[in-house]
Formats: structure tokens, C-alpha cells, sequence
């Protein structure tokens, strides 16, 4: 089984142009631009029929035709009674971290004078309406209910609906920690519905009730966030330009920049633990020590061996998305993560927080030994939502700022605007719309 674990990309000795580099990096076969072919009869589905197709749907991929779409609040309210103190306490732990940082994440709004009166002004404004998913598939996420949530609230937004697949051993109602989690955070609007047809419902809005065929199920958002599998990334990708969107937050990615320094039980141990979300994740490490790559390859060996989801992490790190590279030095290292630009990278070298500084693409970064991505999972208190597939390299985790929009507001009065009259004819005229300068002409 050694060395068929995972696959090896030998890159020492070559110089390639980032192009070339993009090439080279494992990649997953099914990427979002397939799932989007998948998803978009299901999105039409959903705009076309409503509820009735939510129900279908669920039936189809969940293996349950949920009793109420919609979970009634008394359920909601009820789950908490059932959590184990443990996982409630670290529930509230989490969400105390997670809204410290959050809170800290708010931008300031700003006035610049650039002339005795004439003002522009900028004011950051909370969306209306938001739909945040949590995933329920393969594992169950109360942790992503806290960084949509807690990340919308500080933002300020006022209408916030949760969204999550439909347990087949529950009867069809969501996962009950991820509803005692709703609980914890006072959401009471929380739907049985996963997968793209949630996002679908979000963007789309829905109509038709358990009850009142015709009657509104879920009110259109205007933002859609949250993680999921690949149907839900793709679901997103075709809705944005309808709602916003966070970024895509597919299947799971970690990147280990290590070199021979770096414990490699820890690396494999870091490797395995995302490669459990889902047999499409990705895991990479980054190395320029063929030692420690062999190293790293035996404990995955003994690693998948005794884990819990072993046909699940088998497929993943075999799977074209995982990969060990070796390159020259940290150097070379560091351009290749940085063109990868992954949704969680880890350093784990000498001088790890220099180098740290110097990557620029990343979704979130794990600095040293001690930071490993599953604190950043549940208790970090930096958000876990974070972009793929190479959205890092435009593309941020979720924030505050997911939330919220710039608005210039800008004021003007009649002497700044006589001072600035002739500039604005004359780049008027330039463009050949000259009922711009005499819109300001007529003032005077
Ligand atoms: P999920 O809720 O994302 O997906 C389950 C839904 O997928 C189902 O309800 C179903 O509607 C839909 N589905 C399943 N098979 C389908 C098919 N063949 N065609 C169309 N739709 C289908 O839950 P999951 O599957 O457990 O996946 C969770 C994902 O979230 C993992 O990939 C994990 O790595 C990812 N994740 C990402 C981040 C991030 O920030 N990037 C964070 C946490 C989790």
C-alpha cells in the first residue's frame, strides 16, 4: 500500500512559469463547472414549482420527505434541552471567540472633504435579508451554523434564514445540534432543505406551504453563504449576479508547506482530518524534504488504516486533488502555494510567520505547529467558510464583509460645484455627452 497512498508531483529541478505551475497541481476531476451542468435542471426546478419540488428533492438525494420544510419553532426551541453539556459548552465557546473576532472585523465608515463644501462620504450598509447554508451530508456542521450566523449578526443584518439537509434518521427535520445551535444564536427561521435546491429556495425565493398550496415558504435573501459539497458551490456559482454570494466554499482543501523540521505524524494526522469531510477534498503537502515526505507517507498509511472514514479519506487522498510535491527549497515552495492558493494552508517550517507574510494567496493561514486547521474548524475564532478551487486568489473567507455593502454618499454645495463646473463640461464634451455639462450649466 506504501507509496499508493497518496500520489507523488516531483517538481525539483524545473523551472516553470506560473501557467505551467497551474498545470502541475493536483486538481479534482469533478470540479464546480460540471456540478453546475448537474445542478441547473434542480435550480429551474425550484424556481419553477417551489415547494413541491423541495419535497421531491429531498426525497431524491436526502432518502426523506420531510413532514415541514419550514422547522417549526417549537422544535427548534426544544433542541437545546437535549444537548450534551459538553457540546454545548464548547458551542458557546466557539461562539464567544467567533464574535470577539467578528466583532473586531467591522470597517469604519469615512468623510472626505476634498474642498470647503464638498463632501464624499462612505457608509457601510448590512444587507437586508440573508440565507446561510449548513451543510448535512456526509457529516453534520453546527459549527458552520455559528460562522454564518455569528458573522451576519455582526454585520448588522436583520433577517437571517438557515438552511440544512434533511436527516433521514430524524425524521426529516435537520440534524438537532445544528438546530440547537440555531436555538443558541435566537434563529428561529431554519429549513429542511440541502444540497443546491437550498440555494435555489434562497436566491428564488419559494412558495407553497405544508398547509396552503400558493402561500410563501421562504422569502427571496439577498445574500447566499455557508460551505458544502460541490452541488453546493455550483449552485452558488449560478445564482451570484441574482443574490451575492460569499465565495465558494466547496469541498474542504488543506495545503502543509513543511520542511524537515515539521513532525510528520502531525502533517499526516493534519492531512487525514480534512480529507475526512468528503472523498472529493483535497490534501497537499509542500515539501523540500524527501525525508519527511517518506515519513509523511507512512503515517498515513498507519493513519488510514485505524480512522474512522477510511473509504472516504482512501478516495481522497488517492483521489487527482491530493498530491505530496517536492520542490527544490521553500523557496520554490512558496510559489507553488502561492499559485495553488489554497482554502487552508499550513506552514510548518523554520521561520514559519516570515514566511507566512509572504503568502498571497490562501484562504486562512496556519502559522507553527500549533495552529492546526481543525482550531480552525471549531474553535479559533476565525471563520471557517473559506474559499476553493483557486477562489483564494480573488475570492475571502467569510466575514462581516460578506454582509455588508459600500455606499458613497456624496454632497455638494453650490460653490463646490461652480469650482468644479468647467472640468466636468469638459470631460463631457470629450465623451460626446454634453447633456451631462448642461445638467450642471443649468445650475448657474
Ligand atoms: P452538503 O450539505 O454540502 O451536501 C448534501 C447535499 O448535496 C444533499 O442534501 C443533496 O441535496 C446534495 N447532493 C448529493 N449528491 C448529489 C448529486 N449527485 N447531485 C446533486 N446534488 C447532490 O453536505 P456534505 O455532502 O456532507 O458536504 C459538506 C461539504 O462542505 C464537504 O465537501 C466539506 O468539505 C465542505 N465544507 C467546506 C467548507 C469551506 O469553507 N470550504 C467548510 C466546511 C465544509
Amino acid at each position: 500500500m506504501l507509496g499508493n497512498v497518496i500520489t507523488r508531483i516531483d517538481l525539483r529541478g524545473r523551472s516553470l512559469s506560473r501557467r505551467e505551475l497551474l498545470d502541475e497541481l493536483p486538481r479534482a476531476e469533478v470540479d464546480v463547472e460540471h456540478a453546475a451542468e448537474i445542478v441547473a435542471p434542480l435550480l429551474a426546478g425550484v424556481r419553477a414549482r417551489g415547494a413541491a419540488e423541495l419535497r421531491d428533492l429531498a426525497e431524491r438525494f436526502d432518502g426523506v420527505r420531510p413532514e415541514h420544510l419550514r422547522v417549526p419553532a417549537d422544535v427548534i426551541a426544544a433542541a437545546v434541552g437535549v444537548l450534551d453539556p459538553a457540546v454545548r459548552a464548547a458551542l458557546e465557546e466557539t461562539i464567544r471567540r467567533v464574535r470577539q473576532v467578528h466583532g473586531a472585523q467591522r470597517p469604519a465608515d469615512f468623510t472626505v472633504e476634498l474642498a470647503p463644501g464638498a463632501q464624499v462620504r462612505q457608509r457601510w450598509v448590512p444587507v437586508r435579508r440573508v440565507g446561510l447554508y449548513v451543510p448535512g451530508g456526509l457529516a453534520v456542521y453546527p459549527s458552520s451554523v455559528v460562522m454564518n450566523v455569528v458573522a451576519a449578526q455582526a454585520a448588522g443584518v436583520g433577517s437571517l434564514a438557515v438552511a440544512s439537509p434533511p436527516q433521514k434518521d430524524q425524521g426529516g427535520l435537520p440534524d438537532p445540534v445544528v438546530l440547537a445551535t440555531c436555538a443558541l444564536l435566537d434563529i428561529d427561521e431554519v429549513y429542511a432543505v440541502g444540497g443546491a435546491q437550498a440555494v435555489a429556495m434562497f436566491a428564488y425565493g419559494a412558495v407553497g406551504t405544508e398547509e396552503v398550496d400558493g402561500e410563501t415558504l421562504c422569502e427571496p435573501v439577498d445574500v447566499v453563504t455557508g460551505p458544502g459539497n460541490v452541488y453546493v458551490a455550483a449552485a452558488k456559482r449560478l445564482v451570484r449576479g441574482i443574490v451575492g454570494i460569499d465565495a465558494e466554499a466547496g469541498p474542504t482543501e488543506i495545503a502543509i508547506l513543511a520542511d524537515g523540521t515539521a513532525d510528520a505524524s502531525h502533517v499526516a494526522a493534519d492531512l487525514v482530518s480534512q480529507a475526512e469531510h468528503d472523498p472529493l477534498a483535497a490534501a497537499v503537502l509542500v515539501t523540500p524534504s524527501v525525508e519527511l515526505a517518506g515519513a509523511v507517507e507512512a503515517k498515513l498509511v498507519d493513519r488510514v488504516d485505524a480512522t474512522m472514514h477510511r473509504v472516504r479519506v482512501t478516495t481522497a487522498l488517492r483521489g487527482e486533488q491530493s498530491a505530496i510535491v517536492l520542490v527544490d527549497d521553500l523557496e520554490q515552495g512558496l510559489d507553488v502555494v502561492n499559485a495553488y492558493g489554497a482554502e487552508h494552508l499550513e506552514i510548518q517550517t523554520v521561520g514559519a510567520a516570515e514566511l507566512a507574510e509572504r503568502v498571497t494567496s490562501a484562504g486562512a493561514i496556519f502559522v507553527g505547529a500549533y495552529s492546526p486547521v481543525s482550531l480552525g474548524d471549531y474553535m479559533a475564532g476565525s471563520n471557517h467558510v473559506l474559499p476553493t478551487g483557486g477562489c483564494a486568489h480573488f475570492a475571502s473567507g467569510l466575514g462581516v464583509h460578506s454582509f455588508l455593502r459600500a455606499v458613497q454618499v456624496v454632497e455638494y454645495d453650490a460653490d463646490a460645484l461652480a469650482e468644479v463646473a468647467d472640468k466636468i463640461v469638459a470631460l463631457a464634451d470629450a465623451e460626446g455627452l454634453p447633456a451631462h455639462g448642461e445638467a450642471v450649466r443649468a445650475r448657474f
